[in-house]
């Protein structure tokens, strides 16, 4: 009987553990995607929480280079709409499915709805098989001595190495045999992925999605970038991370051969001393990825709620008007106006910059990290179930092994520290260019003068701060003695 393979967060054809099995089965396959956001849940099974529009933008165009690459194979693609536990029911009993083979997911809605289909499939007859293409180890293989989840990182990590040597990716299948009566489902531009006014201009120029596209951006980083990584992946100009993030969101590459890539680099450069200890560092970040969602498995509500109680009784405010300001980059902070329209033009902000401006809305704004949050979810082509949650958490100082609530990042010292020559601020803030360095990132310390030659009228040009810092440095600190007191 024929299988179907049902892709989700696993957009690619090489180290697709699913796929792979059902190309050596003998069986004839269906390759299908089902988008189901705009049909959340159906008939009492849950739905995973609707893509943001930067993510929309991105599957649009993933879902295109995945078809490419199946046709290049003799696969293709089917595209269905609507709730996945009516579309793959229904499917399986059109073709007469045998089996249902997925790579599963972990957020708690995917994760339920999967077994729920699972449950309904069962009653058919068929069977589902699920297997790991997201994650290095799943959350649940994973546990401190006494059989819980880790919520702390650095024990977390020493015990997923010491699990021992990592698979090597699958290859690609060569050839897929197809069902030959498969129905048509719908094409890509009825799925409505793409914004409506085109905003995407910036994403466009800054991304290739798709699992090429992943290869050169690995390739890229690991003849340029890795043997610095470490001293160099806090400065937010130029390219001192991989940017790998929106294709290990969306599968497009997996963590496996990004493992094994760079363990290949570390051999074939001969990589020791600072330039190794980059390597690792590297491969610690991919690490943060694996406690994510060893969280987000374990504490199913981290994405609702604080996961610790650290904050209770702290007096959030409600300001629609820092809110706005701090969405469209016009703090007056130059660093978090930096990120924010980096953020806002090519979906993306660098990992530094992200902690200031979390940091800055939670705690110089005092806005809860839920509204952040959900803008970075809008915004983020790598915005991701478990990463921006946990990240959001760690920055509030609510989340496992977090940023301590009471540190509050000084947005001047961090723009000083690591965008010293103010090549990044420069950048997305262009109406401060012509600022000398030592005013760069406060402007509102240049005499008038100085201020005058660089075109800025504060206020005008660019905003003054909407809150000054050491005042709502103090404002914070006593809102956390309020919940020491609760
Ligand atoms: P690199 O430095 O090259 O790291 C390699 C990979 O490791 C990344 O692609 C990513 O998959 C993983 N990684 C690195 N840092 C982290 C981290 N701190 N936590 C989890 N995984 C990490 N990352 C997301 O992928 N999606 C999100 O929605 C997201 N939201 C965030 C929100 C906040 C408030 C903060 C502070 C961080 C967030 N991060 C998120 C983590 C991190 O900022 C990004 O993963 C990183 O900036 C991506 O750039 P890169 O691929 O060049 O990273």
């Amino acid at each position: 009987r024929p299988l179907i393979v049902w892709f989700r967060q696993d957009l690619r054809i090489a180290d697709n553990p699913a796929l792979h099995r059902a190309s050596r089965s003998g069986s004839r396959l269906v390759c299908v995607y089902v988008h189901e956001d705009d049909d959340p849940a159906h008939d009492d099974v849950p739905a995973p929480r609707p893509l943001g529009g930067a993510a929309r933008w991105w599957l649009h165009r993933s879902l295109l280079a995945l078809d490419a690459d199946l046709r290049a194979i003799g696969g293709r693609l089917l595209l269905l709409k609507g709730p996945a536990a009516r579309e793959i029911p229904a499917l399986a009993r059109r073709i007469g499915a045998g089996a249902v083979l997925i790579n599963r997911v972990y957020d708690p809605e995917g994760a339920a709805r999967d077994r729920a289909i699972g449950e309904r499939l069962k009653a058919d007859g068929i069977h589902m098989a699920g297997h790991n293409a997201l994650l290095l180890h799943e959350p649940w293989t994973i546990e401190t001595k006494t059989g819980g989840p880790y919520q702390v990182f650095t024990p977390f990590w020493r015990a997923a190495r010491d699990k021992g040597e990592i698979p090597p990716p699958l290859a690609a299948p060569d050839r897929l045999d197809l069902v030959e009566d498969a129905p048509e489902g719908v094409p890509l531009a009825a799925l409505d992925l793409l914004p409506r006014i085109d905003w995407a201009g910036g994403i466009a120029a800054s991304w290739t999605p798709g699992s090429a596209g992943a290869r050169d951006r690995l390739a890229g980083f690991l003849n340029r970038a890795l043997t610095g990584y470490k001293p160099d992946r806090d400065r937010p100009a130029g390219e001192t991370t991989s940017r790998l993030s929106p294709h290990l969101r969306f599968g497009e590459i997996g963590p496996r051969t990004v493992w094994h890539a760079v363990h290949h680099a570390i051999e074939a450069q001969g990589l020791t001393g600072p330039a190794r200890a980059s390597a690792d560092t590297f491969l610690t970040e991919l690490g943060w990825r694996e406690f994510s969602y060893h969280l987000l498995h374990h504490f199913p509500h981290l994405p609702a709620r604080d996961l610790k109680e650290t904050l209770t009784g702290f007096p959030w405010r409600e300001d629609a008007a820092a809110l706005d300001a701090w969405q469209r980059g016009r703090t007056g902070y130059p660093i978090v106006d930096a990120g924010m329209r980096q953020l806002w033009h090519t979906g993306w902000m660098h990992n530094r910059v992200r902690m200031v401006v979390a940091s800055f809305l939670v705690k110089h704004l005092m806005i809860w990290w839920k509204p952040g949050e959900a803008w970075f979810w809008d915004t983020l082509v790598d915005a991701d179930p478990a990463s921006n949650t946990a990240s959001w958490q760690w920055s509030a100082g609510t989340g496992a092994d977090a940023a301590p609530y009471f540190r509050i990042f000084n947005p001047v010292l961090q723009g000083e520290r690591f965008d010293g020559d103010g090549a990044y601020v420069r950048r997305w803030v262009p109406e401060l260019a012509k600022l000398p360095d030592r005013y760069l990132h406060k402007p509102w310390t240049a005499p008038a003068s100085v201020l005058a030659t660089a075109g800025i009228r504060p206020g005008q040009t660019y905003p003054a701060p909407i809150v000054d810092h050491d005042q709502a440095r103090e404002r914070a600190l006593a809102g956390y003695a309020q919940t020491r007191k609760e």
